[in-house]
């Protein structure tokens, strides 16, 4: 297995760039890396030649009361993983690397960054799209990977992508989950022993809603109440919003016709979680 380089500066990733053999694959992270993050890195490896991984705890996209200080971070072990998953790249660019001073140029995307985390987390989507616009000017992949975990970002940034032409294709991977079904994420470190257990509501409710999907279920009022239902049946968890929403436009559906975005955040505790199926 090949070293893992890592850099910093922009110039040096792009003089590491420029040596990795075409097509390389991208896989931009916050770190904390988790088996999800990792399933995106080994797709990358199985099927680009050069891969290279980002790790950037974006300030941008963190509300003004949101948890940027305390967001975990562990790079030691970030690198020895992503190694281990064969990134060849890593990117551990600073917050004056990627903002350095007088900075102020930003990519919005208007319809899709409109609802659901848009509408709860203003700037959120103004962050995550100016950070991946540079991230993508940066590397200039021909692939990049995200995933099935973030719908609506990687909706976003298919949209970005699209729209500014860039020459890269967006591949969207599924949500790794823990064995009792929740989606993995960083933010599951929060969480105490009890929350961390009644975080599995979140599952069992959209699989719930699903499976009266799968049964005919058609109504869209329906299949959300039947998730706030089993929400609000958790003590320590506090609904933020549910949305059956059409998978392409991200508009909230009266009836499940093609393929929906059945899609929530939740708090547990403090820890704000997001998850969602398909249906459809
Ligand atoms: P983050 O570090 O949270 O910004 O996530 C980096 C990338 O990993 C994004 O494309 C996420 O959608 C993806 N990701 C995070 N959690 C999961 C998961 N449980 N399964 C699959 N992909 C994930």
């Amino acid at each position: 297995m090949a070293a893992l380089r890592t850099v910093t500066t922009l110039q040096e990733l792009r003089q590491a760039r420029e040596a990795l053999p075409a097509p390389v694959g991208f896989v931009p992270t916050m770190g904390y890396l988790h088996e999800g993050h990792i399933s995106l890195a080994r797709r990358a490896r199985q099927e680009c030649a050069g891969v290279v991984a980002s790790i950037f705890v974006n300030p941008a996209q963190f509300g003004p009361n949101e948890d940027l200080a305390k967001y975990p971070r562990d790079l030691p072990r970030d690198l020895s993983l992503l190694e281990a998953a064969g990134v060849d790249l890593a990117w551990t660019p600073t917050p004056e690397v990627m903002y350095p001073p007088g900075f102020q140029t930003w990519v919005t995307v208007d319809g899709l960054a409109a609802p659901l985390e848009g509408a709860q987390r203003p700037g959120h989507f103004r962050g995550v799209a100016t950070v991946v616009a540079k991230l993508f000017n940066a590397v200039a992949p021909q692939k990049a990977y995200f995933g099935q975990k973030d719908a609506q970002q990687a909706a976003v940034i298919r949209r970005m992508t699209g729209d500014l032409d860039f020459p890269i294709e967006i591949v969207v991977c599924p949500t790794v989950r823990e064995a009792d079904g929740l989606a993995m994420s960083s933010r599951n470190s929060y969480l105490s022993p009890d929350e961390r257990q009644a975080a599995t509501v979140i599952f069992r409710a959209l699989s719930a809603a699903k499976a009266a999907c799968d049964n005919g279920e058609r109504d869209a009022e329906t299949l959300r109440r039947v998730v706030s239902g089993m929400i609000e049946g958790e003590p320590l968890a506090r609904m933020q919003y549910v949305s059956c929403a059409d998978y392409d436009t991200l508009e909230e559906l009266q009836t499940v016709t093609g393929k929906a975005l059945l899609s929530m955040a939740v708090f547990v505790g403090k820890t704000r979680l997001i998850d969602n199926f398909v249906l459809g």
